[in-house]
């Protein structure tokens, strides 16, 4: 058979870049911006494998096509023989699930992400595994065009069922994509789901909750934030439905106050706190975690562990500045709120805030609050929500344990 890499003979229709369009991937990027396309050679359709070539039209890599988008293209493969029959991505799939086979073999954890996008080769989809139930994203349209058969190998291949679709309400938009949701497969539960998480149960409303139900990205960090919660007094400020604080009780915390503005992810909190018989030395807290760290300090109030996990301040680095300020307001609240020899366990998920700005923004928060700062532990994303060297955006959550000195 005629392979097709080489060549730009065939059917697979080719995108010719310009000059500097290229450079991107030479240094491990897999995004081409619109503006790196010269032209497009051959009739290519939204979601479908073509070619990148450059000028000279030797073959770059494999990618899948978005004539709509700024990203007009986001590479698959930069193998030349590398081919892209009916059904070519279950085999990234089977990768990607291979890669967490600790985790899917865990007794005490039923909930991860099954596959991240760009950082398992299939850029745009999602997959959170919720134990017999799964929940996907589709936000490009490579990943629209496959996540009918997407739903089916879950199905066939991990007797997963039913298989629920989110709209994260942005990305979709960007890629001319029109909104989408509901059911890929089998039938809408009827109730919210309990899945065990560090052998704790939690309630997930896969419909209606946040992401896609839980925050499966922090999975690993509250169980070394719940490390140093032991006799302390917690506050859990941006608790969403209680994950931290569970794990913090459920570790000897004496006490713990959730601060979250949704009454919907309070209720869920209170939920969670109750299924595992804890509800009792937990407070709940419904508003604006700005302004009640603001009453607490007024009121002298001390916390002997307080966690901060904030909602995306800055999704890109234009905003990165502004978050910047908004971050350093929390912490330097937080550390005034803090006993002496109190642990701060602070988060950033915004991928415009670089691992180094963050911890600067930690460091400005601890210079005004006039206290010197020891990091105890730097934190970042679990191992099912990878990395990808070459692509510093996919590098999103940071975080770091401290304790003034
Ligand atoms: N810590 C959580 C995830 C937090 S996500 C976990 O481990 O599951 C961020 C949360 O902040 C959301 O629940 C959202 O409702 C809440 N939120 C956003 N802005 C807020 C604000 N200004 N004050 C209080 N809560 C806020």
């Amino acid at each position: 058979m005629q392979r097709e890499g080489g060549s730009l003979a065939g059917s697979i229709p080719t995108l010719i870049l310009k000059g500097p369009g290229v450079r991107p991937l030479t240094k491990g990027h897999l995004w081409v911006y619109s503006g790196a396309v010269n032209r497009v050679v051959g009739r290519a359709k939204a979601g479908q494998v073509v070619r990148l070539a450059d000028g000279a039209k030797k073959f770059l890599a494999w990618a899948w096509y978005s004539p709509d988008s700024r990203i007009r293209a986001r590479i698959l493969s930069r193998r030349p023989e590398e081919e892209f029959k009916d059904g070519w991505w279950a085999g990234r799939l089977d990768r990607a699930r291979a890669g967490r086979r600790v985790l899917e073999e865990d007794p005490e954890t039923e909930a991860f992400r099954l596959c991240n996008s760009e950082a398992d080769g299939l850029p745009g989809l999602t997959i959170d595994i919720y134990g017999r139930a799964a929940v996907v994203q589709a936000m490009t349209p490579g990943a629209e065009e496959i996540k009918k058969g997407v739903a089916l190998w879950l199905k066939e291949r991990m007797g997963v069922e039913p298989v629920l679709e989110r709209d994260d309400g942005q990305s979709r938009r960007l890629e001319g994509l029109p909104r989408s949701g509901g059911l890929l497969l089998g039938t809408e539960p009827k109730e919210p789901l309990t899945i065990l998480e560090g052998g704790m149960k939690f309630q997930v409303d896969l419909v209606e909750g946040q992401k896609t139900g839980w925050y499966l990205d922090q999975r690993v960090n509250r169980g070394l934030a719940a490390a140093f919660a032991g006799g302390k007094h917690v506050l859990d400020c941006f608790s969403y439905s209680g994950g931290f604080s569970a794990r913090a009780l459920a570790a000897g915390a004496r006490s713990s106050t959730l601060v979250d503005s949704s009454a919907r992810a309070l209720r869920g909190a209170k939920a969670n706190l109750e299924l595992n018989g804890l509800a009792d030395r937990a407070s709940l807290v419904q508003g604006n975690v700005f302004e009640i760290l603001r009453q607490y300090r007024d009121a002298g109030r001390r916390f002997g562990l307080i966690i901060l996990d904030p909602p995306k301040l800055a999704p890109t680095r234009a905003q990165a500045s502004k978050a910047g300020r908004a971050y350093k307001d929390i912490n330097l609240l937080a550390l005034k709120l803090l006993e002496p020899q109190g642990v701060l366990a602070t988060f950033s998920c915004s991928a415009g805030v670089e691992p180094a700005f963050f911890q600067e923004i930690v460091h400005w928060a601890a210079l005004d609050a006039g206290v010197g700062l020891q990091i105890l532990a730097r934190l970042s994303q679990p191992e099912d929500h990878p990395i990808l060297l070459g692509m510093p955006e996919t590098e999103y959550l940071k975080g770091l344990i401290c304790r003034p000195l």
